[in-house]
């Protein structure tokens, strides 16, 4: 017995109900039966595949896109892209190549904040497509001529697409979750393709892209030309972190995001800090989430304490990041590069600083700039 959606085998996962057998696996995306053919549907592709930009890509990146085109009729493509190199733009000449020819395109992340602001910005270069987002509180339209959405949403594409593109990889909950990953491959046609973009790469995301071929793809550069920047660690007992930390504010001439570990810590700090700095939080189930991080960007706070809900694929020019690592095993080196990579993002503006404040230096530090360092490497040759 197979699942036709997750692809599970195992027997512990089927039940007998009064239809026939089901899988408990998958069966937070709706019960599907084992006997259940699932069909795509078939969807209209418009004429229009332009797409403009503010600023034209690097001649460095449109190689990587032209790579990337010759290799995706044949295999899959790796990405394995730097924080802040421009993949999503880097991904226009490529979905534009397949939309030319009429074909299913799909952009899927596993954040669904990174889902709102993507769909925007694709829908502003390729303002004569549609583009639909897909994501919790977003499933009136499924189908345009792109969808992007989270990697959650992907069961409602059965066998849909030709080129599924999928972004950020290593982030949670993707990241080694098999039901998403065998959800994902399901949502491609017979001959469908696979773009894959990541920072890290780590055993999870090699035993996905171990069940097919695929070619690697590596941008190491921002398109600013400048290299990433490196963190800087104080580490002690909590008290003198804390300490550590109202000084490196009141000394910042940047605004700056605060990263901490739980909901717990955002709200207990936020408390404390607001008595003394122009400061504003932000975690994912905060009620007001969208209006504080909108006001952060329109610069009316200094400071935002934040968990790791803001630690990908926003973008906010001139910050200073600060991460405060009080326990072992919560921020892992993928989510303290992508921490780290908040900075310096802006072509006008490619500097800032980056501050570990932690109790212990331990692997996952070390390893962090160990990488930072490799990366930067071509830039010290
Ligand atoms: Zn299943």
């Amino acid at each position: 017995m197979r699942c036709p959606r997750c692809n599970n085998t195992d027997p512990d996962y089927f039940y007998l109900g009064a239809k026939g057998y089901y899988c408990r696996k998958c069966i937070g995306f709706k019960r599907i039966l084992l006997k259940e053919k699932t069909y795509p549907r078939e969807y209209e592709i418009s004429a229009n595949y332009r797409y403009r930009l503010d600023y034209p890509l690097t001649s460095y990146q449109k190689a990587i896109a032209r790579e990337c085109i010759r290799h995706i009729d044949r295999e899959d493509v790796l990405i394995l892209a730097v924080t802040g190199s421009g993949k999503s733009e880097i991904c226009m000449p490529i979905i534009s190549h397949f939309l030319k020819s009429k074909k299913h395109v799909c952009f899927a992340i596993a954040r669904r904040e990174v889902v709102l602001e993507l769909a925007d910005r694709y829908q502003k270069a390729f303002k004569d497509s549609t583009v639909t987002k897909v994501c919790e509180g977003y499933s009136d339209i499924l189908y345009a001529d792109l969808i992007v959405c989270t990697t959650h949403q992907l069961y409602r594409y059965p066998k849909t697409f030709d080129l599924l593109i999928l972004d950020e990889v290593d982030a949670f909950p993707f990241k080694g979750n098999e039901v998403l990953n065998n959800i994902a491959l399901g949502s491609l046609k017979e001959n469908g393709r696979i773009v894959y973009s990541t920072a890290t790469v780590d055993e999870g995301i090699q035993k996905l892209m171990a069940k097919r071929p695929y070619k690697v793809l590596r941008l190491d550069r921002r398109p600013h030309g400048k290299p990433l920047i490196r963190p800087q660690i104080f580490f002690g007992p909590k008290v003198y972190l804390l300490l550590r930390l109202c000084l490196l504010l009141k000394r910042s001439d940047r605004q700056m995001i605060i990263f901490v570990e739980s909901i717990k810590i955002c709200k207990n700090l936020y408390a404390f800090l607001k008595r003394f700095f122009n400061t504003t939080y932000v975690y994912s189930s905060l009620e007001t989430r969208n209006e504080n991080i909108a006001a952060f960007k329109d610069k009316k706070y200094k400071f935002i304490v934040a968990t790791s809900v803001l630690e990908r694929g926003i973008t906010i020019p001139g910050v200073n990041v600060l991460i405060l690592k009080l326990y072992a095993g919560i921020f892992d080196k993928a989510s303290l590069i992508q921490m780290s990579g908040r900075v310096g993002r802006s072509f006008n503006d490619p500097y800032g600083e980056v501050w570990i404040l932690t109790t212990r230096i331990d692997e996952e530090i070390k390893n962090t700039i160990k990488e930072i360092d490799k990366a930067n490497e071509v830039y010290i040759l």
